[in-house]
């Protein structure tokens, strides 16, 4: 006997009583829990399979295969199960939010189409986003609130959401959005009053005002349609509480009221640009000063190892350095274990120079004729480098 689908006749069942008829081991240390009827709706449709208990041992999935629904438990917990009388618990909360998305998904559907002509070529019921894929080019912001503010006037106006299950050879009598399955028996119509009709096999609301609001967040272009992406319900609340509180900390750190976020955002990146060019412009002219402090009019070169330095200040002092200079300049940052070579004399090759005393004392780096760089796995390694390296130079 197939399972009695009693998830279509009463919306939400929070619980429910059947009779376990078989349990079947499944691949993956899992088990398919077989019962008389269920208020578990299996995955279909673009909708996923509820989650809940069997016995308290809970659900994994359920899903529908060869007419049969399979009631998905983990190999352990379904060991303690036994076939005869069970009762069922639903995770009514995950069904109310997936039936709010589904039934939002087909008005929007239905009202795109309406405004634009564009029909919906497939849809996904997601946890966290649901996306529609419109076969338009594009979906711009104007008509995306044109949408959205169509839907609140359909929510507001509670319209009806009726089922009609319908022989196949009458089915042409409704005026659907998209086309109906073949080899059904009957075929289910969804209807929302004087919006959409569509053939669909899963869960709805009874009518549009349990959607309680519903929400573009953004549309983009996916394999030469647009992807709309919405929430519904309840979701919608706890995105605007997100944004709600993430505006306030925005608000407090920018000092501007939460509707000027975006206006007080580009003035302080202004701000902030501004600083970063007048900060680059001071260490461009210490890294000059610092560069004319180490070579002092001297023609030969340079061994020095700047305390407190990173590389980007050793890199800036050097080039400073070789502007005044065209002898080596050796440069170390300790705190980094780094250090780099400039040297601009036509015909040295810092490479030749360099390579031996750095393999010698255990670094690692590389160059050009005119510029090298290294890095050492300890402070000493770096001193008994620079000692090689100064004593090489007989400075
Ligand atoms: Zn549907």
């Amino acid at each position: 006997m197939p399972t009695e689908r009693e998830y279509y006749q009463t919306p939400i069942a929070e619980t429910g009583e059947a009779e376990i008829q078989e349990i079947r081991r499944l691949p993956q240390n899992t088990a398919a829990v077989l019962l008389n009827r269920t208020i578990f709706y299996p995955e279909g449709g673009g909708q996923s399979g509820d989650r809940g208990s069997i016995n308290r041992k809970p659900l994994l999935d359920v899903q529908e295969r060869d007419g049969e629904i399979l009631h998905i438990l983990s190999a352990e917990a379904a060991a303690d199960l036994r076939p005869g009388p069970a009762e069922l618990l639903l995770d009514v909360r995950r069904r109310r939010d997936l039936t709010v998305h589904h039934t939002g998904q087909h008005l929007l559907s239905g009202i795109i189409l309406g405004l634009t002509g564009k029909a919906t070529v497939s849809m996904h019921l997601g946890e966290e986003l649901c996306t529609i894929d419109v076969d338009a080019p594009e979906f711009p912001p104007d008509a995306q609130e044109a949408a959205e503010e169509a839907a609140a006037d359909s929510i507001e106006e509670n319209r009806p959401v009726n089922i009609h299950l319908c022989p196949p050879e009458r089915v042409e009598a409704f005026p659907l959005r998209k086309i109906p399955p073949k080899n059904e028996a009957v075929i289910r119509v969804v209807e929302i009053q004087g919006k959409d009709f569509s053939p669909c096999c899963g869960t709805h609301l009874q009518s549009t005002g349990q959607i309680g609001l519903l929400r573009i967040l953004k549309a983009e272009k996916y394999k030469g349609l647009t992807r709309v992406y919405f929430i519904a319900g309840r979701r919608v609340l706890r995105n605007s509480r997100l944004l709600g509180r993430n505006c306030d900390i925005a608000s407090q750190a920018l000092k501007v009221p939460a509707g000027e976020i975006g206006k007080g955002l580009l003035a302080h990146l202004e701000k902030t640009a501004a600083l970063e060019r007048t900060l680059k412009a001071r260490e461009e002219a210490l890294a000059e000063y610092q560069a004319e402090a180490l070579i002092q009019g001297r023609p030969g070169p340079v061994v020095a190892a700047v305390p407190d330095a990173g590389i980007d200040e050793i890199l800036r002092i050097g080039r400073s350095a070789q502007k005044i200079s065209s002898a080596v300049i050796l440069l170390a940052a300790p705190k980094e274990l780094k250090f780099a070579a400039f040297c601009s004399a036509a015909g040295a090759d810092l490479r030749t120079l360099l390579a031996e005393a750095l393999a010698q004392a255990g670094g690692k780096g590389g160059g050009s004729a005119s510029f090298f760089q290294g890095i050492f796995p300890n402070s000493e390694k770096l001193d008994s480098f620079i000692d090689f390296f100064k004593k090489k130079m007989q400075i």
